[in-house]
């Protein structure tokens, strides 16, 4: 590891001084921080990964909190090579492994929180995931739901028959993805379905001075509701939020986050009615002046390794 990092620096040194006379800011998004890498999810990061991330970050990158940032931003004042750190979701793995490698490097995030999901909930997406795994034979027969019958011999192919599924049902109708998802939910033993967030355990998220923020009720695709039906779920969210924690609670993420395909026009009115004073989009990019507050962009990191992960993160800020 550390020789790779001595390896890109050079690299990186060239590129910083080029970035750094810029005023952009990097928003990074996560969503789980793994125990170990699981073939069910090739695109999460692990501990490991997750370490070597943040230790770069915070060797090589100015992270400040999105209030900091935004505060900054404000004031013209950005520092080179600015970077949030977000996740999104609520996953109990954030606090359980994100938290102590944060506070190794002394860094600080947000964590956009989907509450109706806090203490044993489940999102549809995991339901597929576990349900995939957890199902037992070499075939799952999902012909009856009008989604096929799929060969799942072996972890490869479980992957790929997830990913598939998953794909396919995304922005079904609510209640029939709903109608899925507990489908899978009954192939889940009780410990794998114990992913999420505690009250407990996002109260200490933010009392480690993390922030949180909003990520709706229950992570519809807001596009496909009423007016009505979005205004619940991002107000009821703030406020379940706001009580728990005791505090305002001032940014907000977009579940799956594509503007006008995940959320439309009438949501951004939404989110700024509710008294939000920023919200995070999943578009691709780096906020710089000209960002529309309400819908800022972030970048996934994804690479494996850390000179492609340096070298991207650096080629970011060149980027619109
Ligand atoms: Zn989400």
């Amino acid at each position: 590891m550390k020789h790779i990092v001595r390896s890109t620096l050079k690299h990186l040194s060239t590129i910083s001084s080029g970035i750094g006379k810029q005023k952009k800011l990097l928003i990074l998004i996560y969503h789980r921080v793994l125990d170990e890498p699981d073939f069910m999810r090739p695109g999460e990061v692990d501990k490991n990964v997750f370490t070597w991330h943040m230790e770069l970050m915070s060797r090589y990158f100015n992270v400040l909190s999105l209030k900091d940032a935004l505060k900054k931003a404000d004031e013209d004042n950005l520092p080179p090579r600015a970077v949030c750190i977000t996740f999104d979701d609520g996953y109990a793995d954030n606090y359980l492994y994100a938290l102590p490698i944060l506070n190794k490097f002394g860094l600080e995030a947000t964590f956009f929180i989907a509450d109706g999901f806090l203490d044993g909930g489940i999102m549809w997406n995991d339901c597929v995931i576990e349900g995939v795994r957890n199902v037992q034979g070499d075939k799952l027969d999902l012909r009856d739901f009008k989604l096929g019958d799929f060969d799942i011999s072996n972890d490869e192919k479980k992957a790929r028959v997830a990913e598939t599924i998953l794909k396919t049902i995304k922005h079904c109708e609510p209640n029939q993805r709903k109608e899925y998802a507990e489908y899978f939910f009954s192939f889940i033993p009780k410990s794998a379905s114990e992913i999420m967030l505690t009250t407990g355990q996002l109260r200490k998220l933010h009392e480690s001075g993390m922030e949180i923020g909003g990520h709706t009720k229950t992570h519809p695709i807001l596009a496909t509701l009423t007016d009505a039906q979005a205004n619940v779920e991002i107000k009821d969210n703030k406020q379940v939020l706001e009580g728990i924690l005791e505090t305002q609670i001032n940014f907000f993420a977009y579940p799956n986050g594509k503007p006008e395909h995940d959320y439309l026009p009438e949501h951004v009115q939404m989110v700024k009615a509710n008294n939000y004073q920023a919200a995070l989009s999943t578009l691709w990019g780096v906020m710089d002046n000209n960002s529309d507050r309400l819908q800022l962009p972030r970048f996934t990191p994804w690479d494996s390794v850390p000179e492609k992960f340096m070298l991207r993160i650096a080629n970011s800020y060149l980027s619109k």
